[in-house]
């Protein structure tokens, strides 16, 4: 997409960037429990969420994504797949939850340290608040993991 590199540029986060140019996680999972697809008309961002429950669906044994998202949308992705990795299914809403509520904060409220924190190197996706048509970018992965956890059936998610 042109102008890419500059808008992630701007964003000021190199973290952003090496997630997006080397996404964990990156894959799929053959024993996954659910899949969600998830799509962003936006962007055009297209992805596939994987999630391995444990033994007891309460938990995220791994997540795994595939397909082709924005730089944006990819780096959200891993990081998010980062984060819920091993987490309890309430921990990992928690975190949808903590994540959410950051994206929807305007850019001249002040973030909650306590929600900063619990993201860990995704807050630095944060700034992207400062981009309102790339929010959908860094939510899309997010909205498709809450579906996981909480739909038994294999789901889509499309963002409006
Ligand atoms: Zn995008």
């Amino acid at each position: 997409m042109a102008g890419e590199n500059s808008l992630i540029e701007e964003l000021y986060q190199d973290v952003i960037l090496d997630h997006s140019r080397k996404p964990h996680h990156f894959g799929e999972l053959a024993d996954a429990d659910r899949t969600v697809d998830a799509y962003n008309p936006l962007c055009g961002d297209r992805i596939k969420l994987f999630v391995d429950l444990n033994g007891d669906g309460a938990g995220v044994e791994a997540v795994s994504f595939t397909g082709a998202g924005c730089a944006i949308c990819n780096a959200s992705a891993s990081m998010m797949t980062d984060l819920v990795w091993g987490k309890s299914t309430d921990e990992a809403l928690d975190v949808f939850e903590c994540f959410h509520r950051v994206m929807m904060t305007p850019m001249t409220e002040e973030l909650a340290e306590s929600d900063l924190e619990a993201l860990g190197e995704a807050a630095a996706i944060t700034g992207v608040r400062r981009l309102p048509m790339r929010v959908k970018c860094a939510t899309l992965a997010w909205h498709a993991l809450r579906e996981a956890l909480t739909n038994n059936e294999a789901g889509t998610v499309t963002t409006e």
